[in-house]
Order: structure tokens, then sequence, then C-alpha cells
């Protein structure tokens, strides 16, 4: 059975993102730990947590993903933004294990023109302060699209900040199909071929969850533009024999697409009718 969801709000709390998630079919969800512009958290209800944790068990969920807000850039070239940046990540890592042993999911960063080595120095270091032997969490790089500054499109550039991690076990990626995609990765005519760089360059082991897009902008076009599963360049054929692949196909599976709650539930049923 196929591990897929799509991204909820958590402003009613973890036992409601839950119920909100099996209504619609999903055994995952991905959601913002605060406003995703940043922000204050608000604070963690530990009640509610633990009774999410003992829903999550009955109802067999996968692993969920946390996403860290945009604005967290951990190679910034101001001072303010790298410490916010850390502050923040310290706090949701500590607060992530009110729901032990999920995902943490963030972008690794914008160089901002200091070149994508310091950039990967950067994001290296804060990873190498703040990752605790103790955590509970795996915290995953996503893959980027490579718009502006971005570091983390190629996969070159994510083994590098792996490589550069003390404790590797705490870390991970998690693939987004839009990026990718952008990013010049053909998933579509070439998934195989795409997978297999993958596996030499980074490993497949260190990839944990997959977000599942289409996307408006065409293969190789640097643009973040999500689409919903069968409107965009990648297509539903491609999405679905994605989901299927051997590499693929036991991850938890996330929908960012433009979606109400009946569009998510489609979606959901077009991927799980695609492995039956
Ligand atoms: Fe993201
Ligand atoms: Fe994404
Ligand atoms: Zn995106």
């Amino acid at each position: 059975m196929l591990h897929i969801g799509c991204h909820l709000s958590i402003s009613k709390g973890f036992e409601h993102i839950g119920q909100e998630a099996k209504s619609i079919g999903a055994d995952t969800f991905q959601f913002f730990t605060r406003n995703p512009q940043g922000g204050k958290a608000k604070d963690i209800d530990a009640e509610d947590a633990a009774k999410y944790n003992e829903f999550a068990r009955q109802n067999n969920f996968a692993k969920i993903v946390a996403h860290a807000p945009y604005t967290l850039n951990p190679c910034s070239d101001n001072d303010k933004t790298r410490e916010f940046a850390e502050m923040v990540f310290a706090d949701d890592l500590k607060r992530m294990e009110y729901v032990p042993d999920n995902y943490y999911n963030f972008h690794p960063g914008s160089h901002v023109g200091q070149g994508s080595k310091t950039g990967i120095k950067m994001i290296v270091d804060l990873l190498n302060r703040i990752l605790r032997k103790e955590q509970t969490t795996t915290v995953l790089l996503e893959t980027m699209s490579g718009k502006g500054s971005e570091v983390g499109y190629r996969f070159e550039e994510l083994a590098e900040i792996i490589d550069g991690v003390e404790l590797k076990d705490k870390i991970g990626v998690c693939m987004d199909t839009c990026h990718v995609f952008a990013a010049g990765y053909d998933i579509v005519n070439d998934l195989d071929g795409v997978l297999t760089a993958f596996d030499k360059i980074i490993g497949l082991k260190r990839l944990k969850a997959v977000h599942l897009n289409d996307s408006l902008m065409p293969l190789g076009s640097h643009k973040d533009r999500h689409a919903k599963i069968g409107a965009g360049e990648i297509g539903a054929e491609a999405l679905k024999r994605f989901v299927k692949h051997s590499a693929i196909c036991s991850l938890p599976i996330v929908l960012e697409t433009p979606n109400d709650l009946a569009g998510y539930a489609a979606e959901i049923k077009m991927m799980r009718d695609a492995v039956l």
C-alpha cells in the first residue's frame, strides 16, 4: 500500500489534522511548523500531540513531514538572517520531539551571490551545530528547482552537504517532483536514469520522502510553479510511474498541489488506484 497524503494546516492541532488526513484517504501529511513566512511558533499542546501519536499508531500512519518556514535561510549573507534560521531550526527540532520519529524538511537555502561553495559550508556548519545524537527526527534536505541562487538543485550539492554532516543518520533527502523536473532531471522520459544518478551521487538509502507535484514550467526551466496532477508538464502518467517505482513506492508521499480537500482526495485516490 502506498503511503500518501497532502499538505494540510496544523492550526487546529495534531489530532485534528490526523483526522482530516484520514477523511481524505491519506495516511501521512505535511504541515508548516509555524507561519511559512517565519515568525513565532504556537506552543505545542503536549496532550494533543500524544493523542495524535496514539491515533497514528492505531491507524497505521506513515511518518509525517514537518516543513520549515520558507524564510529560513542558513546561507544568507546577513548574520541576523542566519541567526534567525538557526534559532527557528533548533526550536522546531525541540518541538518535533512531541511527535517523535518523523521528518523535518527544509529548503537548503539561497546563497544570495556568495556562491554555492560558501552556501554549502554555511548549511553544513549550521547542521553540525544543531543536530543532536538524542533527537528522533530525521532532517530532510529538499531537492530545489534552482531558481535564483538556490542551493540543492543538483544532486552533487546535496551530496556535498550530507558529506559534511557529522551525524549522518539524522539526515536524508525529500525529492520534490516539480523541483527536480524544473532543475533539469527528466523524470518523464528517463526516470530510471534520474534515480540511478541519485543513487550514485547521494545514495537511495538517503531518500526518505517525496513531494508529489506536477510542474507548470518545463524541464530545466528553474522555475518553481506547482500544478495539479495532470495539469502540468510532467503529466499524470509519469507521476503514476514515479510513485510505482521500487525506489519510491514505500516512502511517504506528500502532495503540494494547488487543491482543496476534495481535490487532494481525488489525487490520493488516483495514485492509490495506480498501484493496485
Ligand atoms: Fe518545500
Ligand atoms: Fe516541495
Ligand atoms: Zn515548490
